[in-house]
């Protein structure tokens, strides 16, 4: 074997562009269901996409393989230049921890302090010592409006404040990107406003985001660019003004039909 010193012992997928999500051709099976059907999705540095499309569609499944809480049947999911497809070890945990994710259910430490949860996973890492994790925390509590929520247990906390709690906690980690699966699906109407507008601060902060969501006045709202899946495939995707007034494709006319 020859080697010289132009060329690279290893060989490691980068991304071309820079953006900080470029999924190429991604499939993924459970068994003999394909739930994605060959997605490309393109995200570029501090765009917020928005993913809308019936349920069933694939959209969970396609944000779990953004950070691989999902296997990868095939295809290539580069976030922040690495193929986490295919990452291991060391490379994978880095990955996964510059991407923050916010589901439907908070799943807050029942037994830890708001401040603890939003603590916990610094610490844990060693990123930041104890003084300036509950600091970091503290500032995030700040900044989603819970400062004075610091101390109290997510029993004590509507869903609206848990859902703030968990995403100052997917904060905490100061993730280069964030997903969100439809975080404001399980709460009441009258607290889905105050989980918005923390997105919304979020968006216009700069932060690099795909949400799926079925507010879609939000999406309209937020949104750079809306996605609309169906069948675990992209059928259509552009500005939400396009989208939601004059959608191209009958599967997504035929949808917003409905939801509209
Ligand atoms: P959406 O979020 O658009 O409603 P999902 O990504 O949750 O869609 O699901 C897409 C399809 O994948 C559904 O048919 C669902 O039953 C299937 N699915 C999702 N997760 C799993 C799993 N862990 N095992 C088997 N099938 C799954
Ligand atoms: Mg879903």
């Amino acid at each position: 074997m020859t080697m010289t010193n132009s060329e690279p012992t290893y060989t490691r997928p980068v991304t071309t562009t820079g953006n900080p999500i470029e999924v190429r051709d991604l499939h993924k099976s459970f068994g003999k269901n394909e739930v994605l059907a060959g997605i490309d999705l393109t995200v570029t540095n501090g765009e917020v996409v928005a993913v809308i499309g019936p349920s069933g569609s694939g959209k969970s499944t396609l944000l779990r393989c953004l950070n691989r809480l999902e296997e990868v049947t095939s295809g290539e999911v580069l976030i922040l230049g690495e193929n986490i497809a295919t990452a291991k070890g060391k490379t994978l945990d880095t990955v996964r921890q510059r991407v923050g994710m916010v589901f439907q259910h908070f799943n807050l430490f029942p037994h830890m302090t708001a401040l603890e949860n939003i603590a916990l996973a610094p610490l844990e890492l060693k990123m930041l010592n104890r003084t300036e994790a509950r600091g970091r925390a503290m500032e995030l509590l700040t900044r989603v409006g819970l400062a004075d929520k610091a101390d109290a247990r997510p029993a004590s906390l509507s869903g609206g404040q848990k859902q703030r709690v968990a995403i100052a906690r997917a904060l905490a980690m100061s993730p280069g990107i964030m997903l969100f699966d439809e975080a404001t699906s399980a709460l009441d109407p009258e607290m889905v406003g105050e989980v918005l507008q923390v997105i919304r601060d979020l968006a216009a902060s700069g932060m690099t985001m795909v949400l799926v969501t079925h507010e879609m006045g939000f999406a309209r709202e937020v949104a750079d660019r809306v996605v609309f899946m169906a069948d675990g495939k992209v059928v259509e995707s552009g500005a939400p003004a396009d989208i939601f007034d004059h959608p191209q494709e009958e599967r997504t006319q035929d949808f917003l039909s409905k939801v509209l």
